[in-house]
């Protein structure tokens, strides 16, 4: 088998892969990127959140994507019934941008990539890795090309990028089975020719199934009068709806008074596809020679659209790390990236429990909330989950839980 040798060899050309192989090569450092795909590709996390603006901006690709056009997204809007409420992201307690994009990732990670190649990264498409030797000084890789040509690939050190693939929690063993209950989603793209006067295109929609709190639905539109729509819930109960997915999107998509009206003239563009178990964990983000980066380490919900916002959080944590550690410092992974990052992780896990458990549900539709706190809520929902002088970061499990009581006593008759 042929060896071939770079310094940084990244598994995955998803948003986490394109993002430190952007910050690396545009340092000046030798990255090769091995994807299995071709690009553009369908993935489903459209809806970004606006602390993906500075790390776009940090790793050097905000320019590739700036003029695509994208839909402008400045919160997330939430019915329930009746009920309607909205976040707006740019009246929020920390510093950065408040507002961001939806897209279809297909054109965002192409652009995403093409910009890591402009600034010097090598990546080889239709190129899967199979199989990975730890070694922290020359961590190597097993890649085939779909020639079934294989060769070995000695680097320096390697970042696993590669979403739902997992490779390096599987060939590690390093996979955990999530806190979070398994759920299965169902969507499709649109062309939504949305009419309504009352819909919000610059924000993400969610709406709570009126018998079933814990099925959720999400209406992401474009810029292009074309939409993404889904609905999440436990297995059973989507499956006890109707007999095969599309049908069972349709008519959970008609038990939703807002969702049927705004949605009523759509028309589906591409099949309905499921996507399941994907909340998954894992025991550590390193290991000799190899941190993990994105979804291939822990993936949690799609309900706070937080899933691009820590691939990219976590890249432009890593990537520095790399440098530092190719120049011979030595770098310390659990304290400067996986603690780091896990911190913000958690703080979004505490969210998405509160939103299953109801607590969040019933702040977001409280409607007489303390503007401050609302703006502390809307900073994380922006994806500022770091930010621990956010007192709704710092204790969040503990705040949320005794706003949420006291918004219930509040909104009791009399
Ligand atoms: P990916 O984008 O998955 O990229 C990984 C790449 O690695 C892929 O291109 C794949 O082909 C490649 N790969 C895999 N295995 C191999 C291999 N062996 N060799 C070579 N290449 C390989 N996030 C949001 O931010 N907003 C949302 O609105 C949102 N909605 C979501 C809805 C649902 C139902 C789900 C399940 C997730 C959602 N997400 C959302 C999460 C989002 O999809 C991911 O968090 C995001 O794509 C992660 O990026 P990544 O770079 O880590 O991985």
């Amino acid at each position: 088998k042929p060896t071939e040798h770079t310094d940084i060899a990244i598994i995955g050309a998803g948003p986490s892969g394109a993002a430190a192989a952007a910050w690396l090569a545009g340092r000046g450092h030798q990255v090769r990127v091995f994807e299995r795909g071709h690009f553009p590709r369908f993935s489903i996390g459209e809806s970004l959140l606006p602390q993906c603006m500075p790390h776009l901006e940090a790793c050097g690709l905000l320019e590739f994507v700036a003029n695509a056009g994208y839909q402008h997204k400045n919160g997330a809007a939430f019915c329930r019934r009746e009920e309607y409420t909205a976040i707006d992201f740019r009246h929020k307690f920390s510093d950065g941008p408040g507002t961001t994009w939806q897209v279809e990732r297909a054109d965002f990670d192409q652009r995403l990539i093409e910009g890591a190649m402009t600034l010097g990264a090598r990546v080889d498409f239709g190129v899967t890795v199979t199989d990975f030797d730890a070694d922290p000084q020359a961590p190597g890789l097993e890649v085939v090309n779909e020639q079934g040509e294989q060769s070995r690939i000695q680097a320096r050190f390697v970042l696993d990028a590669s979403g739902y693939g997992r490779v390096l929690a599987r060939l590690e063993q390093l996979d955990r089975p999530s806190s979070l209950a398994p759920r299965a989603a169902l969507f499709t793209h649109v062309e939504d020719h949305i009419t309504a006067t009352d819909h919000d295109r610059d924000k993400i929609l969610i709406g709570i199934h009126p018998q079933h709190p814990s099925i959720w639905y999400w209406l992401i539109p474009f810029s292009n009068g074309r939409a993404s729509v889904g609905v999440v819930g436990e297995p059973e109960r989507i499956d006890a709806v109707a007999a095969d997915d599309s049908a069972r999107l349709q008519a959970l998509l008609g038990q939703e008074p807002r969702f049927a009206r705004v949605l009523e003239n759509s028309r589906p563009v591409r099949d309905v596809q499921r996507l399941a178990g994907y909340s998954a964990d894992i025991e550590r983000l390193h290991g000799p020679g190899f941190a993990i980066l994105g979804n291939a380490g822990e993936f949690l919900d799609p309900v706070f659209s937080s899933g691009v916002t820590i691939a990219l959080d976590s890249a432009l944590r890593a990537a520095p790390l790399v440098e530092r550690q190719l120049q011979g410092e030595n770098i310390d992974w659990a304290t400067q990236f996986e603690i780091p990052l896990r911190e913000g992780v958690a703080t979004f896990r505490d969210y998405v429990d509160a939103w299953y458990d109801g607590s969040l549900q019933t702040i977001i539709f409280h409607q007489r909330q303390e503007v401050r706190l609302r703006e502390m809520i809307a900073s994380v929902l922006a994806g500022y989950a770091w930010d621990t002088t956010n007192p709704y970061v710092a204790a969040s499990r503990r705040r949320l839980k005794s706003l949420a009581e006291r918004c219930a006593m509040d909104q009791q008759p009399g």
